[in-house]
């Protein structure tokens, strides 16, 4: 049996493009994420998203575009503010004039769970996924499809209080209290590898 999973479905409720004094920060760590191959291409858009919470406390933050290449990301409209996300019924509400990654469940699943985590980065990246289990990254147990309640629960089972994890035979979530945190982790695991 095949469980495809439940996806997510956006609302945008409101168009206007995020204005934030981090957002030249996220624009320069998907820039490092491009150069660096953690974010490779695909028609268009890219595997990766990286996200900050708007303000300590806040559920809201702020996230790469659905279908957004991390290398055209120097306009602010390639960004979309993610005000709630219920994660029970599956709806994600937005704010902005594209639609936000279709991981933004997660990334929103990591900053309820996790209220220290100030950025969340998710990126592919053959190598550590390959090598995960030898570099002691925990692993979650099963594969779930992209854009699924099941591929956040597979997350949330093997968070804990981990700041690296790998989504099996998928890609990287780093965690940090600042962008840089989120960004030097990975860039410290890539060179591991
Ligand atoms: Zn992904």
């Amino acid at each position: 049996m095949t469980y495809q999973g439940i996806k997510f479905v956006t609302r945008m409720i409101g168009s206007e493009i995020p204005i934030h004094s981090n957002l030249e920060r996220l624009k320069y760590w998907c820039n490092v994420f491009d150069q660096k191959g953690l974010a490779p291409p695909y028609d268009g858009g890219s595997f990766g998203n990286l996200s900050f919470r708007v303000q300590p406390g806040s559920e809201q933050f702020i996230i790469t575009a659905a279908q957004s290449a991390l290398s055209e990301s120097s306009d602010n409209n390639n960004f979309v503010t993610v005000n709630k996300v219920d994660l029970e019924q599956g709806i994600v509400y937005s704010i902005g004039s594209r639609e936000p990654s279709s991981e933004a469940m997660v990334h929103a699943a990591v900053y309820n769970t996790r209220p220290n985590v100030q950025a969340v980065f998710h990126g592919h990246c053959q190598v550590i996924t390959e090598r995960a289990a030898d570099l002691g990254i925990p692993v979650t147990l099963e594969e779930a499809p992209y854009g699924t309640v099941e591929l956040v629960n597979r997350v949330l089972e093997v968070l804990e209080d981990h700041n690296f994890v790998e989504m099996k035979n998928h890609g990287f979530l780093a965690l940090g209290k600042s962008l840089d945190e989120a960004g030097n982790i990975s860039l410290d695991f890539l060179n591991k590898c």
